[in-house]
């Protein structure tokens, strides 16, 4: 591996905490310290605030085309330093190194979508109803941006957010989590070399995420939140923007329902699970939480879900053939032990997996729970965890209500072979996304975000850019 980035970047330098102060990164294959990199203060994050504020003016001038530029080379860096990133992702994060360099395509991807959208940020003119005034619409940057993301997707939850502000012509900050930070510095030295103009991105990495934070908030410089992670921590950011009427996007957490009708394709169907349960270890706020299966169905599919995931080979993410990493760390992999001895207490049969392993390491081993009583914690708690809940259900109605029944909305998966059917449960589901016979929604392309509190506002596709402009309107009487 190259030489690995560990400073702060501001006003396009590499810099260490005014005050000195450096926090660990830990391995979570093994627990061991990785390196140290700076922990920002509130000091940092105003020197990061000023750069980007003294950067955003003139890189709102800048052509689009040239921004479009930047990010196509820094797509391009990114695919051709595939294996470097990917391996500075497992070694902070834990995913296997095959789906670490899955996640390394998909955040580049971001770049190029994004440097396609920049050239195309349209406007508009018109003749208002009276015929006599002429409206001219143009569309500008909201202005210096916080980012804020989370560790399971460290390099794509970046991407995903600076290439749409880089294309709409905003600054930013960007704060990633405190467990991996690395992937978010290497992204920062990438889009220093593409030629990213000083100040435009700057990276404060924390341990001290809400005096950092919230002065920004507070400031009244900062114009935009883009925040990516719980639903509890949304809610206080949402609170703290208020007072100035920062403008937000939210993707928060997930509590995605897996429904599997009696006439759906069961190969098909266990094939979606995996991906949708055991992507990125079920760290992931699109990960299938409560698995609901007609009943004349549950005990096959059940048992061949079982068979699959028991196949699975847990071990450290850099050792080859191996499919599922350890989890992030201990108070996670906590967490999912107890969800797992509660429902098991009110009565799930434990399938397959369900026992924290001894040894060093955050592992926890892919477990399939049938006979899930509705009442478990799992239920309402995104597990954040390789483990499988099934329940059963015995019509459509019911089914739904189920479904429909907790406060997220941000996907769901339906399983049938028939398309009124498949289309009628789909459009009844309360999410943003919907994976209709698929266990995989995300792509760059297609407007990724969730309803009820589960978020606000959409990121990729062809709307992604929107969260980072806004409109404004001329008025021309013709006289
Ligand atoms: P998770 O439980 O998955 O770690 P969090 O919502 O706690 O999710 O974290 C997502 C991101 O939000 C991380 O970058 C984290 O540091 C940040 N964060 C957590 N608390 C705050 C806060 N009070 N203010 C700003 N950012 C925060």
């Amino acid at each position: 591996m190259t030489e690995v980035l560990n400073q702060l970047f501001i006003g396009g330098a590499w810099v260490d905490a005014a005050d000195g102060t450096t926090m660990p990164v830990d391995d979570p294959a093994t627990g061991e310290i990785l390196c140290h990199v700076a922990d920002a203060g509130p000091k940092d994050a105003r020197l990061a605030e000023e750069a980007a504020v003294q950067a955003q003016a003139e890189w709102a001038r800048t052509a689009p085309r040239a921004r479009s530029e930047i990010l196509r080379r820094a797509y391009e860096l990114i695919i051709e330093r595939t294996d470097e990133l990917a391996h500075l992702m497992t070694a902070e994060m834990g995913k296997p190194l095959a789906e670490a360099r899955g996640e390394v395509a998909y955040a580049a991807e971001f770049f190029r979508w994004f440097s396609e959208e920049a050239v195309r940020i349209d406007g508009g003119c018109g003749t208002l109803p009276d015929g006599r005034n002429r409206m001219l619409l143009s569309r500008r940057p909201v202005g210096p941006c916080l980012l804020i993301t989370p560790w399971n997707f460290p390099l794509a939850m970046g991407t995903r957010k600076i290439g749409p502000a880089i294309a709409a012509g905003c600054t930013m900050i960007l704060k990633p989590a405190p467990q991996t930070p690395l992937s978010s510095l290497a992204l920062a030295g990438i889009l220093k070399e593409a030629g990213l103009p000083d100040g435009v991105l700057n990276v404060v990495t924390t341990s001290r995420a809400g005096e950092v934070c919230e002065p920004l908030l507070r400031g009244g410089r900062i114009r935009k939140l883009s925040f990516t992670g719980s639903t509890g921590v949304g809610r206080i950011l949402l609170a703290q923007c208020a007072d100035t009427v920062v403008r937000t996007s939210m993707e928060l957490g997930g509590n995605a329902p897996f429904i599997v009708f009696d006439d759906a394709d069961l190969d098909v169907a266990v094939d979606g699970a995996m991906v949708a349960k055991m992507r990125n270890m079920g760290e992931a706020c699109t990960a299938a939480n409560r698995f609901f299966v007609h009943r004349s169905v549950a005990e096959e599919f059940g048992r061949r879900l079982a068979e699959r995931m028991g196949a699975l080979v847990v071990g450290p993410g850099t050792r080859d053939g191996v499919d599922v990493g350890p989890l992030i760390d201990a108070t996670g992999r906590a967490k999912v032990a107890e969800l797992v001895a509660d429902a098991v207490e009110r009565g799930a049969r434990v399938l397959v997996g369900g026992r924290t392993p001894e040894g060093p390491g955050c592992f926890y081993p892919p477990t399939v729970l049938a006979d899930v009583d509705p009442g478990s914690r799992l239920m309402d708690t995104e597990i954040f965890g390789p483990v499988a809940a099934i329940l059963t259900f015995d019509d459509e109605d019911e089914v739904l209500r189920r479904a429909n029944d907790t406060p997220w909305g941000l996907v769901g998966y339906v399983f049938t072979q028939g398309l009124d059917r498949g289309l009628r449960v789909s459009e009844s589901l309360e999410v943003g996304m919907v994976g209709l016979n698929t266990g995989l929604v995300s792509n760059p392309a297609a407007p990724f975000g969730g309803v009820k509190q589960s978020g606000l506002g959409r990121e990729g596709g062809r709307v992604g850019i929107d969260e980072f402009l806004e409109y404004q309107y001329l008025a021309v009487p013709v006289r």
